[in-house]
């Protein structure tokens, strides 16, 4: 229902005035919060972009607050800023976390994700707790930092997909102000048309651990299904992009990211083949190589990274595009 959604955006508006006022006026909001913040680095200009807060610790600081302002029980649990527990009592999801707001396209706030501060609660509590899916929040849609983003995107013509909001937040403060997040290496549809909407290019700039490397090849193949372009760029011994851009100069950064992104099929190829000599393993990652370039749309640079394909394995080149065609017209 309209009326509904418009209810929720209301309330999701309200919320996010009153966290960060908590984050900027509350005596323990700026001890706790705004220290937190500033304590991994964030300055307070991107605080303020980024509109991040704090709820305070009670369970029901802001039920109260809101129910005080004329806003519905009804709505506090729909939008998922509170719940109900079995005897009725409405109680805060997100207290004690600080925030960071999820915003729409059109800059509305859509949901918020809020982050326990003390690492010693991790495991006792989840470390990221997210608004539940709703009528206006569908997890799998947004991008966290696009509303920010955009129009450094079409300027770039790039976006820099990166797993988590700390790492869109470092890397902004660091002048690289065309990255985003999703929830992790999740990847939908959904999102990667969004971004389209912006550019041809995206960088999926993922951990260098496996996890990461293996969502960069999957979600690489969900892009090119997209007809955009992909290139991967893995950061070292376990770091995250808020890691290395807080340990490096803006300079620093974009000459990595410069000197380190990869061609998504590129990248595929050098690793797939890798040390890969007995003939059937060889064969299957020719394969598999063949079956990531037959999701590309556009034929000419289908044909340039069968060429590469070709050279670096030694199979002839319409053997290559043979098997392309067979796996092109079976996928239609
Ligand atoms: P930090 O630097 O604050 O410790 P991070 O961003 O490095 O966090 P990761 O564990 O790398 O955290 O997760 C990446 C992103 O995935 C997070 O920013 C968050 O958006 C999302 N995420 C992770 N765990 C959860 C969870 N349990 N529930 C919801 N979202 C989560
Ligand atoms: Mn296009
Ligand atoms: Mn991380
Ligand atoms: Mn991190």
């Amino acid at each position: 229902q309209e009326g509904d959604r418009e209810a929720m955006f209301l309330v999701n508006e309200w919320a996010l005035k009153y966290f960060e006022d908590i984050l900027h006026h509350d005596v323990d909001g700026i001890a706790i919060g705004l220290q937190y913040f500033r304590s991994r680095g964030f300055r307070d200009d991107t605080i303020a972009k980024f509109h991040l807060g704090y709820a305070p610790q009670s369970r029901h600081a802001l039920s109260d607050a809101a129910l005080k302002a004329g806003f519905k029980r009804e709505y506090l649990i729909k939008t998922g800023l509170c719940y109900e527990r079995d005897n009725g009592e409405l109680v805060d999801r997100f207290s004690g976390r600080v925030i960071f707001p999820w915003f729409s396209l059109s800059g509305k706030v859509v949901g918020f994700n809020g982050r326990v501060l003390d690492s010693r609660t991790h495991g006792v509590m989840q470390k990221y707790v997210n608004s539940p899916d709703s009528e206006i929040y569908h997890k799998g849609n947004e991008l966290f930092g696009l509303n920010q983003a955009k129009q450094a995107i079409r300027k770039a013509d790039r976006v820099i997909l990166v797993e988590g909001q700390a790492d869109v937040i470092s890397m902004s403060q660091a002048s690289a102000e065309n990255v985003v997040a999703g929830s992790g290496t999740a990847l939908t549809l959904q999102q990667i048309r969004k971004l389209h909407r912006f550019t041809e290019n995206i960088t999926l700039m993922y951990d260098g651990d496996d996890a990461g490397v293996n969502a960069a090849l999957r979600n690489s193949d969900l892009i090119h299904g997209e007809g955009m372009n992909v290139s991967v760029l893995f950061l070292p011994d376990g770091q995250d992009p808020d890691d290395f851009a807080k340990s490096h100069s803006a300079e620093q950064l974009q000459k990595f990211i410069a000197d380190n992104s990869t061609d998504s099929v590129i990248f595929r190829i050098n690793r797939t083949l890798a040390g890969v000599t007995d003939p059937i393993k060889r064969s299957q990652a020719i394969n598999d190589i063949v079956n990531s370039v037959a999701i590309i749309k556009d034929p000419i640079l289908r044909d340039t990274y069968i060429r590469e394909c070709a050279q670096r394995t030694g199979i002839p080149e319409t053997t290559l595009i043979g098997q392309m065609n067979r796996v092109i017209r079976k996928s239609l």
